[in-house]
């Protein structure tokens, strides 16, 4: 559209105004009782949304501007669409009331929603955070190998600052997920990558199916990139930017004056609100720093392989850890508990902190039962508190804010009461609940502190409308004006009222009736029949079909009255709220402070809660590099087996004689489940929560890693083994003495010779390399790698006992020391189903096989020539008479066949193609003895 077309109406110059100051977003242009889009942007909404296409001005043919719409009371949903779909929106108001404008009403755009800066209750997930984050690199070539890091979620005021090295980073964005990212201008011409695994989305279309790298994974669509300039990153007017908004003279308080990287990041984001919200940003009011040493180090795929918040398949929250754990109560809660689930932690006395907290409650019946009542009756303190700093809230989200507050005196006293049969030897309350409880009684209704949340609940009427312009929101008996306007409106409803009466019997009109509607106001109706007894001071307003309408001087008198009183009133009931959402917006560090001790207590609580219901066990935690569980079982698979049936397992792991361990078994035996479950008792009692086990001793882990050999794994779309290497060195190099490291069938994404030598490799690695030394565990199949434990002293192997009786074979899922002497995929063939001579032929060759190769061997070295005497007894087999043909076809496939690597479909599907073979062959044979 031409900016200053002189045939544009003043309208849509007004339109051309916003939208250049907001070039980057589509603008929703308030008109009548629809928001309209014009030019490109109907362009593109029409296309998203699914909207007709109209013109503007469409007589004016290659001029007409194209346009849509939307009904301003459905907006919500679609700028939820837009924003979902990676668009950012402005939202263009009218801002004085058209029936006072003069000349064209005022319009401003009030402000810019984009996927990290909804506030929208329905726009947001209650159960995680929504976060827009800021990267700053600093410098090109200034050769510091820190990055700094800003995220924000605005609809809860959590703002944290950090310095990461890249890793971190990419562990920490993996962590968080944001929504919207905040790069400098100049890196996104470099079109870097902010970090793998996410990919953000263009304003452009997606580029067609060929260009294409490979399909879209399941994943999440990654952040929406939002640009800056680089300048405001730039340490000293960034530094300023966060101390004007904090209003402060040093950021030494919030301990992160010598971040210098994140500050600029901090002040990107801060600026990118006030360009976008418009509002105060009060809710904002303090900087966390993370302390990425506090936490486990947990990367993107062990979050996944280990399906700790979602299902590697589904993504779906049921059936991840976080599923299982998630008891909590409140929406708060649970977006806390998500947090930590992310965020184990790494020092033994904050672990034990919250395992104290965690043992009262659970122990507790009475006291947990009550607080996790009480809370029920809390609502999204944090999310309303945002509402309320930037001036969005509604006198119902006041009200929720103030019933959610005063029910924190009352969890306060039920944790002073507690100090029962969970409470410490010298019976006092477990430090984390007493300290709880003292942030909970800020909210006490007694303190004169807490006048403003009574204030709220005596001002406001209990059953406010969500409508601020309307009226019905302030008690009788608040304010003396008020009462008076309604006192004159209620006198002259009561004249009115009883006027039908009178008048009724005045003219002796029975059926007179008194009415209202918008256009006339007041009127009185009499039907055509009693038209004779009207008198003569009516004046006639209106003529129905079978009635006519009058008024009166002293009816209109009256209306006015009432009517002027109404307009007063709902502007006064306006003006006292908003006056009193003004004075609640000043006590928003203390309903912080209370929201954040019952988020917190909401999920000990939800801990405890699953602690006594699944029969779980307080880990020993200590700085020890112990794993020593009893009776372990895993959270989610437990859960999901009818009760009972769940194996439970032993694991012992230490740094001196057990630390790799090997396990072996058949497909399906329980390997993985094994070996994931050690990684999770480790995660859940490094965050504080109880263990299902009979009893545990944990040593803490600095960092967890878990791979998935490429085979196994489901998660990902389109895995390569190269992208097994690529994790697999990433964990090599990364690894300490203090990891945990769980592998489970890795090199199996390549032939059997390869991968038995890489994985062979990586234990050796792990198990003599200087700094590493972790704790490990390896599921496998190649009962080659047993062999390890005779060559290794550090390495052990066990297996899961497999029952054979008769041929058939049940899957125990126990683990019993020592390794496996046999694949069973020959018994995995026959429960498939394959033919009775298929089989028995099978068990015959295996048998020769196993002669040829069973000979003793320990030494490393050996593998190689045991590989090649394999080989030898491979090369005899075609010697030896198989389905009656020396150089059989068939032979030669069925040589090449390692039956332990074959699911149960694929031995069909080659059972299959050999009979085929088979067939063919002989037919081919006997024709030839014809001959
Ligand atoms: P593997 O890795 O050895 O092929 P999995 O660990 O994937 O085997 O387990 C296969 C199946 O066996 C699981 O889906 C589960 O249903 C069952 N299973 C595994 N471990 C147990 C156990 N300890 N108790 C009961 N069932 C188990
Ligand atoms: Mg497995």
């Amino acid at each position: 559209m031409p900016k200053s077309d002189p045939s544009q109406t003043p309208m849509m110059r007004q339109y051309a105004g916003a939208k250049a100051e907001h070039p980057d977003c589509l603008l929703l242009f308030h008109m009548g009782d629809f928001y309209e889009l014009f030019g490109e942007d109907a362009v593109t909404a029409s296309r998203v949304l699914g909207l007709t296409l109209t013109s503007r001005d469409k007589g004016r043919g290659a001029q007409a501007i194209p346009m849509c719409g939307v009904p301003i009371h459905t907006v919500d949903g679609y700028i939820e669409k837009l924003v979902r779909a990676g668009f950012r929106v402005a939202v263009c108001d009218q801002v004085e009331d058209p029936a006072k404008a003069k000349g064209l009403v005022k319009r401003a755009v009030t402000r810019v929603i984009s996927a990290g800066t909804i506030l929208e209750d329905r726009l947001l997930d209650a159960g995680r955070n929504n976060y827009l984050a800021a990267v700053n690199h600093g410098q090109a070539g200034k050769g510091s190998n820190v990055i700094g890091l800003a995220y924000v979620d605005l609809s809860t005021g959590e703002f944290v600052l950090a310095e990461l090295a890249p890793g971190e980073l990419e562990e920490e964005l993996a962590r968080i997920r944001p929504a919207e990212l905040i790069v400098a201008e100049s890196r996104a011409l470099e079109e870097e990558v902010p970090y793998s695994g996410r990919r953000s989305r263009k304003k452009s279309p997606p580029p067609p199916d060929a260009e294409r790298e490979e399909p879209e994974p399941p994943a999440e669509p990654g952040p929406v990139v939002t640009t800056t300039p680089d300048w405001v990153f730039d340490y000293q007017t960034a530094r300023q930017t966060l101390l004007d908004h904090f209003g402060v003279q040093t950021l030494e308080g919030f301990g992160c004056e010598q971040l210098t990287l994140a500050i600029g990041a901090g002040a990107a984001i801060i600026r990118y609100l006030g360009e976008t919200q418009k509002t105060s940003l009060a809710h904002i009011g303090t900087i966390r720093t993370l302390d990425p040493g506090a936490f486990v180090s947990l990367d993107a795929s062990t979050i996944r392989n280990l399906e700790l918040i979602e299902t590697a398949r589904e993504r779906k929250k049921a059936g991840s850890l976080l599923g299982v754990l998630d008891r909590t109560r409140t929406a708060m809660g649970a977006r806390l508990l998500r947090r930590w689930v992310l965020r184990p932690l790494r020092r033994v006395a904050e672990i034990r902190r919250r395992q104290g907290a965690v043992a009262e409650l659970s122990t507790d019946m009475l006291m947990r039962e009550s607080v996790r009542e009480a809370l029920g009756g809390v609502q999204d303190i944090e999310r309303l508190v945002a509402r309320v700093a930037t001036r969005r809230a509604d006198a119902r989200d006041l009200l929720a804010l103030a019933h959610s507050l005063q029910q924190a005196p009352h969890i306060a006293r039920i944790l002073g009461l507690g100090a029962g049969a969970g409470a410490d030897a010298a019976g006092e309350t477990p430090p984390l609940l007493a300290e709880i409880a003292a942030r909970l009684r800020q909210a006490d209704e007694e303190g004169a502190a807490s006048a403003w949340i009574t204030e709220i609940v005596t001002t406001l009427c209990e059953d406010a409308p969500a409508a601020l312009r309307e009226g019905g929101l302030i008690r009788d008996g608040i304010h003396a004006e008020l009462d008076r306007l309604r006192g004159v409106r209620a006198g002259g409803k009561g004249w009115i009222a009883a006027l039908q009466k009178t008048e009724a019997e005045r003219t002796g009109i029975p059926s007179l009736k008194i009415g209202y509607n918008r256009v006339f106001g007041y009127y009185i109706e009499i039907t055509k029949t009693h038209q004779e007894k009207v008198p003569a001071n009516y004046i006639r307003k209106q003529t129905l079909t079978n009635a006519e309408r009058y008024i009166t001087p002293e009816l209109k008198e009256r209306e006015e009255e009432v009517l002027g009183a109404e307009e007063k009133i709902v502007v006064l009931e306006y003006e006292l709220f908003a006056a009193l959402r003004e004075r609640t917006a000043g006590h928003i560090d203390q309903a912080q402070a209370v929201a954040s001790g019952l988020s917190e207590l909401d999920v000990l609580a939800s801990l405890a809660d699953l602690a006594a219901r699944n029969n779980y066990v307080c880990p020993d935690v200590d700085d020890s590099r112990a794993v020593d569980v009893t009776g372990g079982r895993h959270p989610t698979l437990e859960t999901q087996l009818p009760r009972g049936e769940f194996v439970p397992n032993d694991l012992v792991l230490d740094a001196e004689q057990r630390q790799i361990l090997l396990v072996t078994g058949p497909n399906m035996a329980g390997k993985s489940t094994y070996i994931r479950s050690a990684a999770l008792w480790v995660l859940m009692a490094q965050m504080g929560s109880f263990v299902p086990a009979d009893a545990a001793r944990i040593g803490v882990a600095d960092r967890v890693f878990t791979r998935v050999g490429a085979a196994d794994d489901l998660g990902r779309g389109q895995s390569t083994f190269m992208v097994e290497m690529v994790e697999t060195a990433y964990i090599l190099n990364t690894v300490t003495d203090r990891s945990l490291v769980v592998l489970d069938e890795i090199g199996r994404g390549t032939s059997t010779f390869d991968g038995v030598a890489i994985a062979w490799a990586v234990v050796e690695f792990l198990h003599e390399h200087a700094g590493a030394r972790a704790r490990t565990l390896f599921a496998t199949h190649y009962h080659e790698l047993t062999e390890l434990a005779r060559a290794l002293p550090r390495v052990e192997t066990c297996n899961v006992a497999v029952r054979e009786w008769q041929g058939e074979i049940t899957f125990l899922h126990k683990i019993v020391p020592g390794a496996t002497d046999r694949s069973y995929g020959v018994h995995v063939a026959k429960l498939a189903g394959v033919p009775r001579e298929v089989v028995d032929r099978a068990w015959e060759v295996l048998e020769i096989l196993e002669k040829k190769t069973d000979e003793p061997s320990g030494a490393v070295g050996q593998m190689a020539a045991r590989a090649r005497r394999r080989r030898q007894a491979v090369g005899q087999m075609v010697q030896l008479p198989l389905f009656g043909a020396a150089e059989s076809e068939v032979v030669k496939a069925l040589a090449g066949v390692d039956p332990s690597s074959l699911t149960p479909v694929e031995a069909l599907k080659l059972l299959d193609e050999l009979v085929q073979r088979a067939r063919e062959e002989r037919t081919e044979r006997e024709g030839l003895g014809n001959e």
